[in-house]
């Protein structure tokens, strides 16, 4: 059921079956001449059904209604073609936008398979996830660019309020925050999350995007934030206490990724996920769900990515496989153990 969390505000609780975020929060500002969906799900039945039910319940005029999607994930735009009407409007960052448009072609998942099997995936886990990775059965289609393009600073007038845009690479390259100064809310998308942890991978177009999400977790540390809305669970709280707690939270993951990396020179990518601790219900790193597998190898190297170029660890290639090992540096190996 819709939950009403102020006069102009709800909230839609989106179930994400059989994925470990458990829901995605939707959010409808009301209260104006059109309303502003945040956020849609995934392009399946269960998001559907509840999306439909949700915006039934609070009787939200469709003709009138746009959506802003906080960055490409599926799980944020895969219903947000079927659910806009002609003469809807449907916002995204433009830098997340043309990523949304190299998703939907199979040469890009080529691409990023490839790139996974150099870094210690098998042939074999890899068709088995071209069936399965939710980033390609789930997304929108057809998008076709029906899309306005955002970018830094862009604001957004709904119901008399004034939204503005804040660019916060690091989940995706150009994940986007809604700030109302006004009322001192923020919608947060998956920059901001309780409970559970963004994830931050690699990807082709951002060689450091855990440095990126670190450095956009201070673009918005001292914001003024009385009410804050992340994308996924039902918790929420103070903004700069979280803020801190994610990055404490990387500079752990960061130190556990180098003691892996230092424990097994030569090993790829996918043996150091495997050595690192993961908040997952699996007995071992071989029974991982190989959805889970491919996400944890994207942020194991996202993490490779951030000590490489700050000159912690150094990569070669070996046989079309890229394996690593500490740098000998005696600078840097002086890590707190
Ligand atoms: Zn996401």
């Amino acid at each position: 059921m819709a939950q009403r969390l102020a006069q102009d505000l709800w909230k839609l609780e989106i179930p994400l079956v059989g994925n470990p975020l458990k829901n995605l929060n939707s959010y409808l500002l009301t209260g104006g001449e059109r309303s502003l969906l945040i956020d849609t799900g995934f392009r399946q039945d269960p998001c559907r059904e509840a999306m439909e039910r949700q915006l039934a319940e609070i009787g939200v005029d469709r003709e009138r209604m746009d959506i802003f999607l906080t960055h490409l994930h599926s799980d944020h735009t895969g219903l947000a073609p079927e659910l806009i009407r002609p003469g809807g409007r449907i916002y995204i960052s433009a830098i997340d936008g043309s990523g949304l448009e190299d998703g939907l072609e199979d040469a890009y998942w080529e691409d990023v398979y490839r790139e996974y099997v150099r870094n210690g995936f098998s042939w074999e886990e890899i068709h088995h996830l071209w069936d399965s990775n939710p980033a390609q059965g789930a997304a929108p289609k057809p998008w076709n660019g029906r899309c306005t393009l955002l970018g830094d600073g862009d604001r957004l007038t709904y119901g008399g309020r004034t939204l503005r845009c804040i660019l916060t690479p690091g989940h995706t390259p150009g994940h986007l925050c809604l700030y109302d100064e006004g009322k001192k809310r923020l919608f947060a998308g998956d920059h901001i999350l309780f409970h559970i942890t963004p994830n931050i991978c690699r990807w082709p177009s951002m060689p450091d995007a855990l440095g990126s999400y670190l450095a956009s977790l201070d673009a918005i540390r001292d914001l003024e934030v009385r009410e804050l809305y992340p994308a996924h669970r039902a918790e929420t709280g103070a903004l700069a206490p979280r803020v801190d707690e994610l990055k404490a939270h990387h500079a752990r993951r960061i130190e556990n990724a180098w003691q892996a990396v230092r424990s097994a020179p030569g090993a790829t990518a996918y043996e150091i996920a495997g050595r690192m601790a993961w908040s997952i219900r699996s007995r071992s790193w071989a029974d991982f769900p190989l959805t889970q597998k491919f996400f944890a190898v994207g942020e194991t190297l996202a993490h490779l990515d951030y000590l490489a170029l700050r000159g912690r660890v150094r990569q070669w290639e070996e046989g079309g496989t890229v394996r690593y090992a500490v740098t000998e540096d005696p600078s840097h190996t002086h890590s707190p153990l």
